[in-house]
């Protein structure tokens, strides 16, 4: 959809499929309005449930994780799924098959890659050594934008999360094909001297972190100087065991952990994104009590929320913004404006007047670096 024509995605008012009530500025496709999924009804759970099961059916991507008692467990996410051997875990990479569960995700990835010139258009530019020389001269190669140097990005085929509205759904048709995995090794080979950072995003990063953490080491191995920074784009949900290795990498090499607070009412959360927050929320905290004061410039913690019309609205905002806070009000908060994608193509993009409370209400909280990104897409 042209960017453009977004403005008459707010044209029809939405009829929520529990309440009845029209309400303006939101598309249908979500079904249910922000106030009866903050109340939960067992209707509106149905409902939701049902939009998120349907989007996976195109995919050929499991309902659920999956709960086969005589199957194998895999623990690197919140999902603990336990799968036999045709089994799919729900993120769709992992097989319960022991073959699958020593090799997806380990020691070979479903992954493609590419180069960004730096300065780039990532979360944490505002902030980062690539964008602002933070850190130089022993995380970054100027003391301001790394101008002439790049930015490999690593996107992960695969995601443990089901957002309605995500803004990279196109990796979910790797699922219908045979993957094409890429090894370790392919992978590092990709770095050369004009590399600054690495970026692993997706999808996420979660259901393949530990071929990450292999292809970062190997990448920082080769290098002949001391800089690439190992930075993290992601929903936060992986086992803590892991986040702590993430954390490790990207403190060590002068990168960050983007850490994706996608809304703070865990029913928001789950109508959205399909599952609730809990664990993300207890991995921030992890991040931004035992890590963010280990190194702040630059800053080894940013946390980011997408701006969906009507559902995270300043008073979610407040709150993540408040939790934040109340941890450490150093660091850096990015929001980004909603652009219509996926299943919620009939969706607005953000009111100028949404993101511009959502602002102020982050600050308001007490959050001392608070950004609009993608400001461009406002009308
Ligand atoms: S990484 Fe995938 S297979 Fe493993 S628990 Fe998470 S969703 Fe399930
Ligand atoms: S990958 Fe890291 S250092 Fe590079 S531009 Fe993004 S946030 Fe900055």
């Amino acid at each position: 959809m042209l960017i453009k024509d977004c403005k008459k995605n707010s044209a029809r008012p939405m009829i929520c499929m529990v309440c009845g009530r029209p309400v303006s500025g939101l598309g249908q496709s979500v079904g249910v309005c922000p106030q009866c999924v903050c109340e939960g009804s067992g209707e509106s759970l149905q409902r939701l449930s049902r939009v998120h099961r349907k989007s996976r059916e195109l995919f050929n991507l499991p309902a659920v994780p999956p709960r086969n008692f005589k199957g194998l467990p895999c623990n690197l996410c919140f999902h603990h799924c336990v799968m036999g051997q045709n089994d799919q875990g729900y993120c769709g990479l992992r097989r319960g098959d022991p073959a699958s569960l020593r090799k997806d995700g380990r020691s070979r990835g479903r992954v493609s890659s590419y180069f960004d010139p730096l300065p780039t258009n990532c979360v944490a530019d505002w902030v980062c050594a690539g964008g602002t020389g933070a850190g130089y001269p022993l995380f970054a190669h100027d003391d301001g934008p790394e101008v002439g140097f790049y930015n490999l990005a690593v996107f992960f085929e695969s995601c443990n999360f089901n957002c309605l509205y995500c803004q990279n759904w196109s990796f979910k048709k790797s699922n219908l094909y045979p993957p094409a995995w890429r090894s370790v090794e392919e992978l590092a080979r990709e770095v050369n001297e004009q590399t600054s950072c690495v970026c692993f995003f997706g999808g996420d990063p979660t259901p393949q972190v530990p071929f990450a953490l292999q292809a970062s080491r190997r990448m920082r191995e080769n290098l002949a100087t001391n800089i690439l920074r190992i930075c993290w784009e992601t929903n936060l949900s992986m086992h803590p065991s892991w986040l702590k290795l993430m954390a490790q990498a990207s403190l060590a090499s002068g990168g960050c952990i983007k850490g994706d607070i996608k809304a703070w009412n865990p029913q928001i959360h789950k109508a959205l994104a399909g599952c609730d927050n809990g664990v993300v929320l207890s991995n921030f905290s992890q991040l931004a009590r035992n890590w963010a004061p280990l190194r702040r410039e630059p800053p080894l913690v940013i946390a980011s929320t997408l701006l969906v019309p009507g559902y995270v609205d300043e008073k979610e905002v407040h709150s993540i913004a408040s939790f934040i806070a109340q941890m450490d009000p150093h660091i850096p908060y990015a929001l980004s404006v909603f652009v219509p994608q996926y299943h919620m193509e009939d969706f607005p993009i953000t009111p100028r007047a949404q993101a511009e409370a959502c602002v102020h209400a982050a600050r308001k909280a007490g959050l001392e670096n608070v950004r609009l990104a993608n400001r461009s897409f406002l009308l």
